[in-house]
């Protein structure tokens, strides 16, 4: 999860494509070329010997054309400007397309908390919120976790939130633990948004998915969701990986139980039943589905060409790089992009900013059934957005969808 995303640039890229394939208006483009606003904070923070140190942080807003900016934070000693612009852009994007009525957001603090005792992190995340604090709000700009940020860091952030406005607002930030407002069924919301999509993919594309053979790299939040939730539905998991290394067993592996080893274990490696794989060996093996879930570029011009699964599902964000694009196009590989593929989670993030706002709460089964309709009613978008064009593939198709609701927006809001 360390690995910067791909650069600002290449998304642009992306959008442009997008844009020339719809003649879309040079004023929206001119608009979303560069985020609205990056704030860079200096935050203080006392460390346990009493020294004092001072940790730089940002948060990136891109775009808030379709509602209140909505992103995560992330904390790592890598994050920087470009990253979190990148990613800020790429939210934009997401919620466009899967039709939220929110912006695209990022923000990043540079430390490593795996350096940092408790007391540190919280006095570093409370710091964090009240530096930023004066761009963010319910209706303004919605944080949520991201690598190395979790539930806890939410509470953290929604209680230092409501001592500086002095009323607890709990919808400033989504991702909190489900005592505070959190969502139900958060948690596999991202695996759940891929199995729907691929479902989706196959009923529009002829393909049976029963015994289906899938490999899966990541078997973290995303990874093991995804997994669970496709062995469930028929599919044959063939191999997975994490960090550590891999597994792989040609009659298919029971992802619970794989997930019960990880957690006693560390690692999926050693699973008894399968025989060891490396990460690349997964990445070319021969397999229906490959779903990257762990890390940005992955499929680089030094493998796509070894690629032997039909189709990717981008758990990750941008783990296709460009180039890998273009040969994996080429040589007939469905490729389902991230920001639609990885758009459950966001939209459970949304579903929770709306209990938040209603002070009511659904059960597991009704954000699942609320889910399922905004992931099919995406994939189905976009679907007719790459059978309409010809030379369109999936991703440019997503960026289409989602460019058509951002002019729309910025059309209907005269900005344009
Ligand atoms: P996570 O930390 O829960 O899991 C990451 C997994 O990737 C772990 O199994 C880890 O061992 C593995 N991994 C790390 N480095 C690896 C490497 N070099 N080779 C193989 N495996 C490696 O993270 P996550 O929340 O599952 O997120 C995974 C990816 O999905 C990230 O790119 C993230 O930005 C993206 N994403 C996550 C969500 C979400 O809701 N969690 C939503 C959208 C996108």
């Amino acid at each position: 999860m360390s690995q910067p995303y791909r650069h600002y640039e290449v998304v642009s890229q992306l959008v442009e494509k997008a844009a020339h394939a719809i003649s879309l208006d040079p004023k929206v483009m001119e608009l979303l070329k560069e985020p609205m606003r990056t704030l860079t904070v200096s935050i203080p923070v006392t460390m346990d010997d009493g020294s004092i140190r001072v940790f730089r942080g940002f948060r990136c807003q891109h775009n808030n054309v379709l509602g209140p900016f909505k992103g995560g934070i992330r904390f790592h000693p890598e994050a920087d400007e470009d990253e979190v612009k990148t990613l800020a852009a790429l939210m934009t994007y997401k919620c466009a397309v899967v039709g939220l009525p929110y912006g695209g957001a990022k923000g990043g603090v540079l430390c490593d908390p795996r350096e940092l005792s408790e007391g540190e992190l919280e006095r570093l995340s409370r710091g964090f919120i009240r530096a930023i604090a004066p761009i963010i709000g319910p209706d303004q700009d919605i944080p949520a976790p991201d690598v190395n940020t979790n539930p806890k860091i939410m509470g953290w952030f929604v209680d230092e939130y409501a001592v500086l406005q002095g009323r607890y607002q709990r919808g400033v930030v989504t991702g909190k633990p489900i005592i505070i407002g959190g969502s139900q069924g958060r948690d596999g919301a991202t695996g759940r948004g891929i199995m729907y999509v691929i479902r989706e993919a196959a009923a529009a594309f002829g393909v049976n998915l029963k015994g289906a053979t899938v490999a899966v790299q990541g078997f973290g939040n995303v990874g093991s969701y995804a997994a669970k939730f496709l062995y469930d539905l028929g599919c044959k998991i063939i191999a997975v990986a994490d960090i550590f290394g891999g597994v792989y067993c040609r009659d298919g592996i029971d992802p619970y139980r794989l997930k019960e080893h990880e957690m006693g274990t560390g690692s999926v490696k050693d699973f008894p039943g399968t025989a060891p794989i490396s990460n690349e060996e997964l990445l070319t093996m021969e397999c229906d589905i490959l779903i990257p879930a762990a890390l940005g570029n992955q499929l680089t011009r030094e493998n796509a060409d070894k690629v032997k699964a039909k189709w990717i599902v981008e758990g990750a964000n941008g783990p296709t790089t460009p180039e890998a694009d273009e040969i994996l196009k080429e040589k007939g590989v469905l490729v389902i992009p991230d920001i639609l593929a990885n758009a459950g989670g966001v939209t459970v993030s949304y579903f929770e900013w709306v209990q938040n706002n209603y002070n009511y709460y659904w059960s597991a089964e009704e954000v699942d059934r609320r889910l399922e309709r905004v992931m099919v009613e995406a994939f189905r978008a976009v679907k007719d957005a790459y059978t309409e064009r010809d030379g369109v593939d999936l991703r440019v198709a997503a960026y289409i969808v989602a460019l058509e609701r951002l002019a729309a927006a910025m059309k209907a809001r005269g900005w344009v």
